[in-house]
């Protein structure tokens, strides 16, 4: 039996598959998207998170688009607000759906094979289709990472911060929130008050805020892009992922390092100015005790919590996608885990794209941000636009 064929097949239908759908049907590509859309930001965040993202950079695709934060706030009957609250974020991102990429069907791709000149997608139904052309637009929700000395400890001990999009479960509870990050930060906020008594340990010497630094009127607008991916001035050179990945590789590591500090926004700072936190600190065994979770510290302290909340990021690597087929993936070029891949995301198998987390070492550190997604998007569908896929 023949499946039926289309130009690209997107994988997923976060702010990235989103953007890279809407652009390529503009441009009048024949696109079927797959995946539950802004699954992500429903599902693995907390509810009451507020993005850490400006809102200038928080527009899904073009912020000049039709589909942009400021047209669906119009949309609204009322002002929202800044910074965007999580829940605002998620009926943005359907709003964005329903008007710009109204076919999404939300079945998993469950492989991917390559064929000749092309790639066959496998459905959790036992469908198939056939296209020239695929972006892998997952996310990075596959690639949560935990610290070593976490492993084995049930999930009522221990879990990553992306298990929870509650966090009032925990109300009464002593947990440690583990992490320095905006993620760290705000779970922490969040535990508190929601009634959970809460201890932030952190490897870094002290605590870091992004922030400080005006991003509105002339001063902002020299001192940032606004993509907002990185500190001032740098800001404006990681906005052009094109322009970056022509400069030396030891200048692009400078530029990713000084763009991805772990800290967290100025506006957090009140919210955990009652919360215990333990900076330089790092958790060298976690054991489970008399069904509680005993931490050493590497200063030779102890804790005893109920529970161990894993703010503790995301490793991606392309190895770690189970849908693309074994010998596929390996054809895929790879540094460190990430593909490598061309100004127009294609990695080294002709007409395999990566967008988001995964285009971090060839397209810079804008990649993991959803105002990455304009660029991302504009180059793939000027690509499959006019070149067939080979
Ligand atoms: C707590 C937290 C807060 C964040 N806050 C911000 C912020 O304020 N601003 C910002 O810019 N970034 C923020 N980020 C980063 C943010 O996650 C990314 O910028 C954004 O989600 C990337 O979008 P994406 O489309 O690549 O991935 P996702 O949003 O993760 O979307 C992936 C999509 O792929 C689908 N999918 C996955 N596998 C399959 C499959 N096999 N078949 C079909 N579909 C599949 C999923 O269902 C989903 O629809 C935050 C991240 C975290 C963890």
């Amino acid at each position: 039996m023949s499946s039926p064929k289309c130009d690209v097949v997107v994988v997923g239908a976060g702010p990235y598959g989103l953007a890279a759908a809407a652009a390529l049907l503009d441009a009048g590509v024949f696109v079927r998207v797959f995946g539950a859309p802004m699954s992500f930001w429903q599902d693995h965040m907390p509810r009451g998170m507020f993005l850490r993202s400006p809102w200038a950079a928080s527009h899904i695709g073009h912020p000049r688009s039709r589909f942009s934060l400021d047209e669906f706030e119009r949309n609204q009957p009322s002002r929202l607000s800044r910074p965007v609250p999580l829940a605002d974020f998620v009926a943005y991102g359907q709003w964005f759906r329903e008007r710009a990429v109204p076919d999404i069907d939300q079945r998993q791709v469950i492989r991917i094979d390559p064929t000749d000149g092309g790639f066959r997608v496998h459905l959790a139904d036992g469908d198939t289709i056939h296209c020239d052309r695929v972006v892998v637009a997952a996310g990075i929700s596959s690639f949560a990472s935990s610290p070593a000395e976490f492993a084995g400890l049930p999930a009522e001990l221990a879990s990553h911060s992306s298990d929870h999009a509650d966090l009032g479960r925990f109300r009464g509870r002593r947990v440690a929130v583990v992490g320095g990050g905006q993620s760290a930060l705000e779970s922490a906020a969040l535990l508190f008050e929601n009634g959970a008594e809460v201890e932030l340990i952190m490897r870094t010497p002290q605590l870091h805020w992004v922030g400080r630094a005006p991003r509105r009127g002339l001063v902002g607008r020299l001192l940032f892009d606004r993509t907002d991916v990185g500190p001032a001035f740098v800001s404006h050179v990681v906005a052009r992922p094109t322009l970056v990945r022509r400069l030396p590789v030891r200048t692009q590591r400078y530029m990713t390092r000084r763009a991805l500090v772990a800290g967290g926004a100025l506006w957090l700072r009140p919210r955990i100015s009652d919360v215990t936190v333990t900076t330089g600190r790092r958790i060298t065994a976690a054991t489970r005790v008399n069904g509680h979770l005993a931490l050493a510290l590497d200063d030779g302290a102890m804790r005893e919590v109920d529970h161990a909340l894993l703010a503790t990021g995301y490793r991606p690597g392309v190895r770690k996608l189970a849908f693309i087929e074994p010998q596929l993936r390996d054809r895929v070029r790879e540094h460190n885990g990430f593909p490598v891949l061309n100004r127009w995301l294609e990695s080294s198998v002709p007409g395999l794209h990566f967008v988001g987390g995964l285009a971090d070492h060839s397209y810079g550190p804008i990649c993991r941000f959803v105002s990455g997604a304009a660029v991302a998007s504009r180059q793939i569908a000027e690509y499959a636009s006019r070149a067939p896929a080979a």
